[in-house]
């Protein structure tokens, strides 16, 4: 609605700096040059953030859940 313009199926590769300035991001189908960049990858961002040596602190982690009974000397909000 407001002139944003989707591309699936194409790959940031890294984003593209020319003298210390983000200028967009090259992809797998060339360059897209863009005022602004925002990481949105998802639990992919660290990895992309690591091709311009950016720091992204994020780390995927499975989470367990076990469902029992009352177990007698454990906390119910254990
Ligand atoms: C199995 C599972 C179940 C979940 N269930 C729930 C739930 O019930 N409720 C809930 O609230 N949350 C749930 N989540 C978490 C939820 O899916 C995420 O928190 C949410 O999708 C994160 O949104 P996002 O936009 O940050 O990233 P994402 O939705 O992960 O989107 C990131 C996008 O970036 C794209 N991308 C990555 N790297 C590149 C690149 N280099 N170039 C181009 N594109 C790239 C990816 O393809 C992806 O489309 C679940 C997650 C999983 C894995």
């Amino acid at each position: 609605m407001h002139g944003a313009t989707i591309l699936e199926k194409i790959k940031v590769e890294q984003v593209h700096v020319e003298g210390g300035k983000v200028r967009g991001v090259r992809t797998d189908q060339g360059i897209i040059t863009a005022d602004y960049v925002v990481n949105c990858g998802g639990m992919w961002a660290r990895e992309l953030g690591q091709k311009n040596s950016v720091g992204v602190p994020l780390h995927a982690c499975e989470n367990y859940y076990l469902v029992t009974e009352a177990i007698k000397d454990l906390s119910s909000d254990l």
